[in-house]
């Protein structure tokens, strides 16, 4: 376990102690706030994602058209 370094979180932007996102999230930012980090876990848990551009980067079109059909 590697010590939180302080930084800008790849998500919400504000200075925070960051810590590696995971590298089976798929595309997404690099280092993140324990807030953010969590948010990417628990939605990944449930094969969902965090919001729109996570949607797109990540996403299957299957995946897509399931999410679009879930929103409405
Ligand atoms: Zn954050």
């Amino acid at each position: 376990m590697t010590n939180p370094t302080e930084g800008q979180c790849g998500l919400c932007k504000q200075r925070r102690p960051l810590f590696d996102s995971r590298s089976e999230w798929g595309d997404v930012p690099a280092r993140l706030c324990t807030g953010c980090w969590s948010r990417y876990a628990v939605a990944r848990e449930r094969g969902e994602f965090v919001d729109w551009a996570d949607a797109f980067d990540n996403a299957s079109d299957s995946q897509l058209e399931a999410g679009l059909r879930g929103h409405r």
